[in-house]
């Protein structure tokens, strides 16, 4: 791929995906990288001053208005190639776990950071995914011409489903995993493939210390799958190490 935006990426799993990149025999030419306070993000700024390829965008992306800046900022610097690739990783997750402590605030944040913001967001870049398509129209659905990644969860697996609870963050989750479904048969005529991955639990502040998966596993492990994945997985959900899941 020759340009991926990623969300989040000034810590956790965004960051580490940041980090596997750019350890790929062939990084991409530009990775875009957003975080909501560049003041704060030391690591992902020291990582842009080691790697050119680096852009970093500024943007709390519930600001619905800024998504301009950011296009634009994209389309400046990839100079009419497009986008290849939308990782739509930033989400958070309420601490509320069952019902009676679920409050209304939990889940109106996390229905729009984890649903609206990915929807915005991919609305926004289609212009852009769609220049890739049509730019790399010898190459097959991949990551290599068009993808919109979604960065779900198990939790958001109503099969899976065994233990209840934590009602906005599944609800979130689900939603997004429908979303891709719908993106992936709407958007397979212009070439643009859309998965949903979970990354596995994994040490971060989201997953906790109790987790399993460290961030650099998880992460080179998403990245080997999503540069395997073609039209025969579009509008699938699959694990970091590929891995087919239930929706
Ligand atoms: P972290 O809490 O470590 O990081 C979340 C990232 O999302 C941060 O960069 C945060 O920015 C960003 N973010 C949150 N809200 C916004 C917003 N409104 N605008 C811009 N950025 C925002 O989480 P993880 O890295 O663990 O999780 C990344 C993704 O993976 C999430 O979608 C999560 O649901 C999913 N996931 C994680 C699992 C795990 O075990 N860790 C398991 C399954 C799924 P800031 O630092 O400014 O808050």
């Amino acid at each position: 791929m020759n340009s991926i935006l990623i969300t989040g990426c000034n810590r956790g799993l965004g960051l580490g995906l940041v980090k596997a990149l750019n350890k790929l025999p062939v990084p991409p030419q530009h990775l875009f990288t957003t975080c909501r306070n560049l003041e704060q993000a030391t690591d992902l700024r020291n990582l842009a001053k080691e790697h050119s390829n680096i852009h970093i965008v500024e943007i709390d992306l519930k600001n619905f208005d800024e998504y301009d800046r950011l296009i634009n900022r994209i389309a400046e610097v990839t100079n009419d190639c497009g986008l290849n690739v939308l990782f739509n990783n930033a989400g958070i997750a309420p601490k509320s776990v069952r019902l009676g402590a679920t409050r209304h605030q939990d889940l109106v944040d996390t229905l729009q950071t984890n649903t609206v913001v990915p929807v915005m967001l991919t609305k926004a870049c289609l212009p852009l995914l769609k220049k890739a398509s049509e730019v790399n129209a010898d190459e097959c659905m991949s990551v290599k011409r068009a993808a919109i990644i979604n960065m779900s969860s198990v939790l958001g697996s109503i099969k899976s489903n065994t233990d209840g609870g934590l009602l906005p963050y599944r609800a979130s989750k689900a939603a997004l995993n429908a979303i891709t479904k719908s993106m992936s048969i709407d958007l397979a005529p212009q070439k643009i493939l859309c998965v949903s991955i979970h990354p596995g639990w994994v040490r971060t502040d989201m997953g906790g210390s109790n987790a399993p998966l460290d961030v650099s596993t998880s992460t080179t492990q998403i990245i080997e799958t999503i540069c395997q994945l073609n039209e025969s997985h579009n509008g699938g959900f699959y694990q970091y190490d590929g891995a087919e899941l239930p929706w």
